[in-house]
Order: structure tokens, then sequence, then C-alpha cells
């Protein structure tokens, strides 16, 4: 134990000696320092941070508050915080709720509907790297980034993220520097962007960060004491290794491979990030730059060990350290105070169904439509339909109506009978066609107005399922999940920090749609096409 927290302190002073190595002239300012700043200028913000934290509920910030002595304390307690704040879509995932932070529009107007039909593009490869191609050729107009360079073609803007989809969605289409963190332990980028790297990425991947974390400890950030959560859990991490402290592999190639689920990789993510910021002097001034960066180590902790975890107590509190050395760093860089920061979710996450400690999900089940499924794609290849005329992904029924009119099978009959068949399995709440979907009560009915903003047609997309509260799809014995269009999963925190802000706690309904327009007026731009969000104008100066 007492090697685990020596290992864990040198790791903290590596970070924060890297942060502030490459400015040894200037100090690095403190929160006071920033925030008395932060009254006295006024002006266009030089450099916007916009964070994006996977799976981040935002009761982590109230339930955490008195540990949060970071970044993420010093965002909730200095910044504008919308308290009710959602990501308004029906499938809270992470492609769909990064592609809403910066384009101000709804999956249904920005194409990116689910992960499975988010990034993925087979036509790309990475650069030097292996994994899956990634574009955001699905993706659909503009984003605050076009939306700057279109009143300033110098404004730079970069984005870095431990997923594909987190570091490509908040850019939009633009041929920006975008770059994501490849299982061989380097950061890259897709050929839909370049075919190289530039040489400060080169420069970090040559330093075999990651690599350096092979077969380290986590071990607790503070006195096991300070932790009102039980370690011992066996439903966490399916059975295996639920207890701290957590040693990654010690074969490098399988401690690269794991590294995202460990804190480190936030770390990793803000490292990377700050060796782009000093290369490509972004907030020197005197153009408004913009940095997005994808925070995804809480997903990944989420999803091993829930969110009611003491796993994902103990990242929160490292994510708001490693946040914290970041600003510092930031504000240091340039000596540079007049900085914006937002920060939000692109999804929170539901407890595990048969685990019962803050959220009121008793009666909570796990739902398996796979052999209805697999009754109908028979019944249709007995026809001779080709079997992906009828699939069923996400709580979505998606049908190819062209293959099912030439087998002659009516699609509407095919798609009523088959909402009869799954109503009746136990944990499915309701099944609707978009068509009737459209006469709904949107500003009562929270489920409809959601699935709304996925989709205006059910050409395609014939059925949209939505469990019971709390439920998950699947079986039991996996990981905690998000994904339903309940408030447990929609409800993210928002928070805008910097000098154009009015800091305070907003209790009015905010939706992340509304976060580009909001930073697009202190910027001083308007977006290029219409939007779905609007100015929360009651936080800004
Ligand atoms: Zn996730």
């Amino acid at each position: 134990m007492r090697i685990s927290a020596a290992v864990t302190a040198t790791v903290t002073t590596t970070v924060i000696a890297l942060f502030a190595a490459a400015s040894p002239a200037v100090t690095v300012v403190g929160a006071q320092g920033a925030d008395a700043h932060h009254a006295a200028a006024a002006s266009r913000p030089d450099l916007i941070v916009f964070i994006t934290v996977d799976q981040m509920r935002p009761d982590y910030l109230t339930r955490f508050l008195p540990q949060l002595t970071g970044g993420l304390g010093r965002l909730y307690r200095g910044g504008a915080v919308f308290t009710n704040a959602f990501q308004d879509h029906a499938i809270t995932e992470t492609a769909p709720g990064h592609s809403e932070t910066m384009s101000g529009r709804f999956p249904v107007h920005n194409g990116i509907a689910m992960n499975s039909a988010g990034v993925n593009d087979t036509t790309v490869t990475l650069v030097n790297a292996p994994g899956p191609g990634a574009s955001p050729a699905r993706f659909r107009g503009t984003t605050l980034t076009d939306w700057i360079r279109a009143a300033d073609p110098d404004s730079r803007s970069l984005s870095v993220s431990r997923k594909d989809r987190g570091a490509i969605l908040p850019i939009g289409r633009s041929r920006s520097p975008v770059f994501w963190y490849a299982t061989n332990g380097t950061f890259t980028t897709s050929t839909y962007y370049a075919t190289s790297l530039p040489e400060w990425l080169d420069a970090y991947n040559a330093t075999h960060r990651p690599a350096s974390f092979t077969g380290m400890t986590w071990n607790l950030l503070l006195p096991a004491a300070d932790y009102p959560e039980p370690d011992s859990v066996p439903i966490e991490n399916g059975g295996k290794d639920f207890v701290f402290p957590h040693v990654i592999s010690s074969d490098t190639a399988r401690a690269l491979a794991a590294l995202a689920s460990y804190p480190w990789m936030d770390q990793l993510t803000l490292e990377a990030a700050l060796a782009g910021v000093r290369a490509m002097k972004l907030g020197a001034g005197p153009h408004t730059d913009l940095l997005a960066i994808s925070l995804s180590a809480t997903d990944y902790i989420g999803h091993t060990y829930g969110p009611d975890s003491r796993e994902q107590h103990d990242q929160i509190l490292r994510l708001d350290r490693a946040l914290g050395a970041f600003m510092d760093s930031l504000y240091a860089i340039h000596g540079n105070q007049n900085i914006v920061f937002a920060l939000t979710a692109d999804h929170a996450v539901a407890p595990y169904p048969s685990q019962h400690v803050v959220d009121p999900n008793a009666g909570a089940t796990y739902v398996d439509v796979g052999p209805r499924v697999a009754e109908v794609r028979a019944s249709l290849q007995a026809l001779g339909v080709q079997k992906n005329a009828f699939a069923f992904s996400d709580g979505v029924v998606m049908i190819d109506r062209a293959a099912l009119a030439a087998a002659h099978v009516d699609a509407d009959s095919l798609v009523l009978a088959f909402r009869d068949t799954i109503l009746k399995v136990p944990g499915v709440r309701r099944a609707d066609r978009i068509r009737d979907l459209v006469h709904a009560d949107t500003v009562h009915d929270d489920v409809a107005r959601r699935w709304l903003h996925m989709f205006d047609s059910d050409s395609v997309y014939a059925l949209v399922v939505t469990l019971t509260p709390y439920s998950y799809w699947g079986r039991a014995g996996g990981s905690a999940e998000h994904g339903s269009p309940y408030d447990y999963d929609a409800h993210v925190p928002m928070i805008f920090y910097g000098a154009p802000f009015k800091p305070g706690k907003y209790a009015e309904r905010a939706r992340v749609v509304d976060m580009a327009p909001t930073l697009a007026r202190v910027v001083g731009v308007t977006p290029l096409e219409k939007i779905d969000g609007r100015t929360l104008t009651a936080a800004v100066r």
C-alpha cells in the first residue's frame, strides 16, 4: 500500500511539472488571481476552452463538492452554473451528445443519431496507428469553429480526446487539427484530416508518456475514510478486480490498450492538448482561438464500476485535480487571463438495475428483445428478404422499405405487428412511430420530445422503443449503462466560466444546444445557419 501511494504521488508531481515546464519564467496563476482578472477584463476572449466530460452526472459536483479543490471545484464555485441542463435528445450516447456541444443543433438536424452511425468511416485510416477509421462524414452543417472562422479566418482550433467521436464531432466537418488516442499509445488523426501528424504531436508521442503508466497502481487519492461508498461491491467490473488498489497490466501493449479505464487517461489527454496549445500558440491573441477537449476516463470507469462506486468518486477527484493543473497552466502559458471555459457532458448514466443507492430505481430490469427481433428476421428471410431489411439497435427499429416492398411485405403492417409483440415484453414502456409522436405534447412529454430531436421521419427509423425508467437493454451481468431518454441519462453539468459570464447558480431549464449560441454571443459572432439552441442571456454580462 505504501508503495502504491508513493507511485501515485510521483505521477501527480510529474504531470504538474510537465504542465508548467514550457514556461519556467511565468508563475502559475492561482484561482484567486484568475478570478480577480476576470472581473476586470471584458474584451473578447482570446481562447475558448470547451470541455466535455464523457458520462458525467451533475450530482457528482454536489456530492463531492467539499473535496473538489481543483478545476471542477473552481468552475462550479466561480462559474455560471446551469443546474437544470439537459442533453435534450433520446439516444443519450457519446456521438449524439458530442454532436450538439458546439453545433447548437439536435441530432435530427446534425445527422449524428447514434454511436453505431457516428464517426465510423471505412474510407479513411488512422495516421501511423492501428484502429478503425473515423471522420465527420455523417455530420451535417456547421459549428462554433466555422462561425468564428467565418468572421476571422486566422482563428485557430484544436480538438483532443481519448475517443475519435469525442474529438471529431465538436469541431464538425472542418479539417482542423483533431486528435484522439489510439491503443498503440499515440495520439493520432485520420486521413480525412491529414496524412501526417504535426511536429509537436510527433514530439509528444515520442515521449512515450502513456507507456510510463505500465504496471502502475491506481490507489485512492484521499484516505479511505473520506469515501462513504463501500469498496467491495461484487456487481462492479463483472465481478473481477472490484476492490482498490487496481493495478494496470505490467505488459506495455496491454497497459496501453487498457489505459482508457484508468484516471491517467484524462491526464494524458490534457497533456497532449497543452502541448498543442503551446506549439500552435492558441490563445496568444489577437484572435479568438478554440480548444475542444473531451475527457473519457469518467465514462470507462462509470461503465466498469457504476456511478455509485468508490472508483467513480476517486475518478472525479482526480479529474478535478488534473483540470485544476491544466487551468493554471493555460493561464500561465501566455500570461493571459482572457480565457473562457465551458464544461458539459455528452450524457450521464444510470446505476446497475440491481443496485439501489442514490437513484429511485426500484423495479428496474433488463430487457432483451433479441429473440423477438430474430423471429421477424427469420420470417422475412423465408420470404426472400435480405435480413438487414429489418434491424434493431439502440431502441430503434430500422427498415429498408424498398427491400420489403420488393418482396411484397407491407412495411407498416410489419412494424405495427412488431410493436404489438414488443409491448408485451416486460420492461418495455412504449413503442412509438415518429409520425405519431409529431402529435405528442412535447412540452410535457419529455420522451416524445427527445425522440423528435433524433428523427423527423419514420421512413427508415420506423419505431422507437422506450423502456421503463432505469431499465437496461440486454442481459444482466454487464456494465453500468446510459442511452435512455430519461433525465438520469440526459441531465448533465453545464458551466460557463470567465469574464463575460455572471457567476451564480441558474435554475432555468437549459439544453446543451444552447451552449454554442451563448459562446457565439460572447465572441461576437453569429451562427451560419438555423440552430436549435438559444443564447442563455441571463448568464452573460
Ligand atoms: Zn459510455
